[in-house]
């Protein structure tokens, strides 16, 4: 059976392997050993695959994996019904014996992050690396564990997660099925993942409401001093308009562990082959300065935001 959630030893608390990726990429989680079996009183090592690198190097979506060949667990070990709960959870209609938890289960993206930086409290990871060599420490958390920590609130605030649940829903043929909570500044709305994933190709700017989504599509990156160059390879159905990206560098040191991500980014310039590029954002339309009767269609990240850009190989 597929590990879907496992309790992080940093944070002290379950998590899936998309979210221990997001913590690692923001510098908040470091090993990707430190995770256990989610099961009562178990202390079966769970490995997170992937959990250490950005998306375009990972060949697959982050998950768990036995930590050793042959697993040990618990007597009290509930781990099927834990997993099973979690998958109930996230259907669209649970059964009544959880349907009281269902919101607390929903996924969540938040693109309206900024402003979270300035409370970021970083005491947890300190508090766990001294229960980390504390036997008794340990224990007394897995304890707690019980009922109400067993909700597991999949909130996540960086697209190549959001990218990651797209990919792993296109997997299992369930594009239909998951949904997502997208939080913007005042607003939120809860999309299909079909819906909210839009590859710019198929997509009739024209004939469609004006939206913020996510588009993707092949595409290829450059730099100057103070900004990033996205050009797409594709074009959006029926329009003939060149469709670009520009990331302002000033704009990226205001996400979270912003230098390597940008050292990451910087990876990316000038590939041989395009990159698939995804950007939550809404598309517009903008005449150029040098040629008035040339249209240039940009979709910016929403605010600027640089944790709004996801790329892919
Ligand atoms: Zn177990």
């Amino acid at each position: 059976m597929k590990i879907d959630i496992a309790y992080s030893q940093e944070r002290q608390r379950l998590m899936t392997a998309i979210e221990a990726n997001e913590l690692w990429q923001n510098g908040e989680l470091n090993d990707k050993h430190a995770f256990t079996c989610p099961g009562k009183d178990c202390s079966a090592p769970i490995t997170c695959e992937n959990m250490n690198k950005f998306e375009i190097d990972q060949k697959r979506v982050p998950h768990f994996v036995w930590g050793h060949r042959s697993v040990k667990h618990s007597k009290s070990c509930d781990y099927d019904t834990v997993i099973n709960e979690w998958r109930q959870l996230q259907q669209e209609n649970p059964s009544e014996t959880y349907s009281d938890k269902k919101d607390q289960n929903e996924v969540i993206f938040d693109c309206n992050n900024i402003e979270d930086l300035s409370t970021v409290k970083h005491t947890t990871v300190k508090t766990n690396l001294k229960s980390k060599n504390n036997d008794k420490g340990n224990k007394s958390a897995t304890n707690n564990l019980k009922d109400h920590t067993r909700v597991v609130r999949p909130h996540y605030q960086l697209l190549p997660s959001l990218v990651n649940l797209f990919l792993d829903a296109e997997k299992e043929n369930d594009l239909e099925n998951k949904r997502v909570k997208v939080n913007f500044d005042t607003k939120s709305y809860t999309y299909r993942l079909n819906t909210l994933f839009t590859k710019i190709s198929n997509y009739d700017l024209d004939n469609s409401k004006s939206k913020t989504k996510v588009f993707y599509g092949d595409a290829n990156i450059s730099e100057d001093d103070e900004k990033y160059y996205i050009k797409f390879e594709d074009k959006f159905e029926n329009c003939d308009a060149e469709v670009r990206c520009t990331i302002k560098k000033k704009d990226i040191v205001k996400v979270r562990n912003a230098n390597a991500k940008l050292r990451n980014f910087d990876n990316y310039l000038y590939t041989k082959n395009p990159v698939q590029v995804f950007v939550l954002g809404e598309p517009y339309k903008f005449k150029s300065k040098e040629n008035k009767k040339k249209t240039i269609i940009y979709i910016n990240p929403y605010k600027g935001l640089f944790d709004l850009v996801a790329v892919k190989k």
